[in-house]
């Protein structure tokens, strides 16, 4: 069995304030809701970076930082909003109409830095220039998401994501 420790050996895992290497500092429980609002739990890795005193939760894919609800319920209520239809006739989720509308503005206002960050990223350290006609007329999430696959270290099956919610 791959206990927390052993994959906090394994993997090298950033500090996201310096860069310096995480030490695992222990476990805390969360939970996270999905579309009916049912709360799931698990457990969390907590680092800690001996460098900046700095003790961020290694977060897996389907949790984002201060939401409550799964990633893919907030995701598609983006995509869905994105496809023009209207937040009030959504069906699917039980979140408020109020916090269904904060994560489309947050989405536009943070998926556009996110997309200038991404190309900046492919520009400066893959020297990878994207055609303009290659995103014109996209929508912000489909727009990410294709750029994300050309980033080179791409990977569909990230370390977080795969053992993060298993217990520790
Ligand atoms: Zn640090």
């Amino acid at each position: 069995m791959l206990t927390v420790s052993r994959m906090m050996r394994c993997e090298n895992i950033l500090c996201p304030r310096c860069g310096s290497i995480l030490k695992l500092h222990g476990v805390h429980r969360r939970h996270c809701l999905d579309s009916d609002s049912v709360k799931h739990y698990g457990w969390v890795v907590q680092g800690h970076c001996v460098a900046c005193s700095h003790y961020p939760s290694v977060l897996p894919d389907f949790i984002m930082p201060h939401k409550h609800y799964k990633t893919e319920v907030i995701e598609s209520v983006v995509s869905e909003s994105e496809s023009g239809r209207i937040i009030e006739h959504l069906g699917g989720c039980a979140a408020d109409v109020s916090t269904m509308r904060r994560w489309t503005r947050q989405f536009k206002v943070r998926g556009a830095v996110a997309v200038g960050w991404v190309l900046a990223i492919l520009f400066e350290l893959y020297n990878r220039h994207i055609s303009a006609l290659k995103l014109k007329n996209k929508k912000l999430l489909e727009l990410l998401f294709s750029l994300v696959q050309e980033l080179p270290c791409w990977c569909n099956h990230l370390w977080c994501g795969q053992h993060n919610s298993h217990n520790p």
